[in-house]
């Protein structure tokens, strides 16, 4: 019986030694599915997670707001610049990043007013357009029910967030949106649509979620045929006096 035993055990460490044999004869080694260059270029981040890494595009510091960007004809910004940040004046209009992009990570951070006024869409609401057409929406969700494509979060009337991550009226909020602009086809469809990554607060809000087509206020949105290029990044005057500060762009 033990001769038996031995015997299988014998038959058993032989059988894996013709095992490995058999992968060595593959000529396959680790080295061979190592991938070395180009080297990963370095990036140093910021002091925490919400300040600009090294490789970043600087858009809003808090001081300066002409070097950037303007109002929707090209004109000097009439958004009241104070403490740090940069707030909404009521029909002063849109403002825009005067560089355009395609892909991108933008980090952003917003604040609706403390004083609470207004409800559902009418209470701290603004928004963030990708290429001047996708918007992720701004808006004081705290205690403040609307419908649910149309909340803080949500790509407006298309998708809502997966959660409400909203923090009170008068505290800093942070946005990290991961963008990837639209490819065309030759007749101007979507090849692939334009896709939202969207972390509210550090939660994640919209998960690599594709839209239908430029955000509409009326309507269904559609595929469309509207083939564009790069386009800039546009902050949303919708008479209430949200505040942004600390904008940076890193373009991928
Ligand atoms: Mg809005």
């Amino acid at each position: 019986m033990k001769i038996k035993i031995l015997t299988i055990a014998l038959l058993f460490v032989a059988g894996m030694a013709v095992a490995q044999e058999d992968n060595k004869s593959d000529k396959m080694t680790p080295g061979m599915t190592e991938k070395w260059d180009p080297e990963i270029s370095k990036v140093t981040p910021g002091k925490t997670p919400i300040d600009a890494p090294s490789d970043a595009i600087v858009l809003f510091d808090g001081i300066d707001l002409e070097n950037e960007w303007t109002n929707e004809e090209g004109g000097k910004p009439g958004w009241l610049v104070e403490d740090g940040c940069v707030t909404v004046v009521k029909r002063a209009g849109t403002i825009k990043t005067k560089r355009v992009f395609e892909d991108y990570q933008l980090h952003i951070e917003w604040r609706a007013p403390a004083e609470v006024i207004g409800e559902s869409q009418g209470r701290g609401n603004s928004g963030i357009f990708m290429q001047e057409r996708y918007e992720v929406q701004v808006l004081d969700n705290y205690n403040n029910r609307t419908y649910r494509n149309g909340q803080a979060g949500s790509l407006y009337k298309q998708h809502p967030p997966l959660v409400n991550a909203c923090k009170g009226p008068g505290e800093w909020q942070t946005y990290d949106i991961i963008y990837t602009a639209p490819r065309f086809n030759d007749n101007g469809t979507y090849f692939t649509p334009p896709i939202i990554t969207v972390l509210h607060n550090g939660v994640l809000v919209q998960n690599n979620v594709k839209l239908r087509g430029p955000t509409v206020y009326v309507g269904v949105p559609e595929y469309e045929v509207e083939k564009h290029g790069p386009g800039s990044i546009v902050l949303q005057d919708h008479g209430n006096p949200v505040s942004y500060k600390n904008i940076w762009i890193r373009e991928l």
